[in-house]
């Protein structure tokens, strides 16, 4: 893989002989490559260059087999980290290493678990990611509000840096995205210099860092490639001084959901990538977020889609689902729930408050992964508003997958 960056930050790669076109992202998901060449806006041009070729491995990765040839010398440091966790040779090398900066930003993406996170530090800055169109790709999934996204993030008030960029229609197939998971950092890589950042925090929950939640297996993963602050993307972070932060990588969905519709930032926090006034409440991610909201308020489930439709038919199903268990959580937790299109789903599990209590508290070891500089501050916010949970609960997390 050969990379160029073009002044406007805008990216071309050209595949080597043994490279692919259909790749594999970290998860093992398979996407094909659809165009070689993606922009980011509102980023300078003159960042270190580490922080340049971890922007683009971003994107490259899946299809990146044996080498990957930058257009400015990098550090040893990052040569090693994609060496190590990739088996991939990068160079040239030559560039002294970059000198973390000393403050935390949040990728911001205004659903709950960003809003949460985002609560935790105050004070730390948003960037926020908003995909625009790619002039030679056609949109075929217009639904994505992106605009409305921006606007939200903008009523935070909060300081912002909101990047723009359509490297998500490199993505051919499953349908544009992220590459990598982490590409939703490529522009607030750029900015880690202007923004002097030492750190990156994300919204992922535990679902996504400890239990192997959203593409990946179904089992307690405390080597998780993606979001493990040792693992190769946490490594690779590392080496371009930016960390990997998961303020929120304890705590459910139930306590981010509790955290955000608490928060000063309650009124732009939406999950919803369809909505324009709120969220649409027919697409399956507001389904699914709908029983979580119910289950925290405490509250019958209050939804137009019945179990008919598309967004429900999975749950006419056996497990696994995603989210299983904030899925679990709300089944114990919504009252009538027997009488909503949930109703097949009750006979797959322990739905007692007590099988489902862990849900609600904080996995030590979570705090203990965040990088000295910010770990005080989460671990006060956690201890404060969520608290930790018991050895039995620990077990229950440990456990996830093995029952
Ligand atoms: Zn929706």
């Amino acid at each position: 893989m050969r990379v160029t960056w073009a002044p406007g930050a805008s990216l071309s790669f050209r595949l080597d002989p043994e490279d692919e076109i259909t790749g594999r992202a970290s998860d093992e998901y398979p996407i094909k490559l659809a165009i070689n060449s993606c922009s980011v806006g509102g980023v300078p041009d003159d960042a270190h260059p580490d922080l340049f070729a971890v922007a683009a491995w971003t994107v490259v990765a899946p299809w990146t087999r044996k080498r990957i040839t930058f257009d400015r010398a990098v550090s040893a440091e990052v040569a090693r980290a994609l060496h190590d966790g990739w088996g991939v040779e990068a160079g040239p090398v030559g560039a002294e290493p970059r000198t973390p900066g000393s403050r935390l930003a949040i990728s911001y993406s205004g659903g709950a678990d960003s809003v949460a996170a985002a609560t935790i530090f105050p004070d730390a800055p948003f960037v926020h990611f908003r995909r625009v169109a790619h002039p030679r790709v056609p949109n075929r999934w217009p639904h994505y509000r992106s605009d409305v996204l921006a606007k939200l993030a903008a009523q935070t008030g909060r300081e912002l840096s909101v990047v723009t960029s359509d490297l998500e229609y490199t993505l051919a197939e499953p349908r544009p995205g992220y590459p990598e998971h982490h590409a939703v950092a490529a522009g607030a890589l750029l900015l880690a210099d202007r923004l002097d950042l030492g750190g990156l925090g994300f919204g992922y929950e535990m679902g996504s860092r400890w239990l192997g939640g959203g593409r990946y297996l179904w089992r307690f993963t405390p080597d998780n490639p993606m979001w493990s602050p040792h693992g190769r993307w946490g490594r690779l972070f590392a080496a371009a001084g930016v960390h990997i932060v998961l303020p929120v990588g304890g705590v459910s969905e139930a306590v981010t959901m509790r955290v955000a519709l608490g928060s000063p930032l309650r009124d732009q926090v939406r999950w919803c990538l369809r909505g324009t006034d709120g969220p649409c409440r027919t697409c399956a991610k507001c389904l699914y977020k709908e029983l979580i909201q119910a289950a925290v308020e405490r509250r019958p489930l209050d939804t137009p889609i019945t179990a008919d439709r598309p967004q429900a038919r999975k749950y006419l199903q056996k497990p696994p689902y995603g989210g299983q268990e904030m899925i679990q959580y709300g089944l114990a937790r919504v009252p009538g729930i027997e009488d909503t299109l949930f109703a097949p789903v009750l006979d797959h599990f322990d739905v007692s408050e007590a099988a489902t209590s862990w849900l609600e508290r904080c996995y030590p070891p979570a705090l203990d992964e965040i990088p000295q500089p910010w770990r005080a501050e989460a671990a006060a916010f956690v201890e404060a508003n969520v608290g930790l949970m018991t050895e039995s609960e620990v077990a229950k997390v440990e456990s996830w997958g093995n029952a």
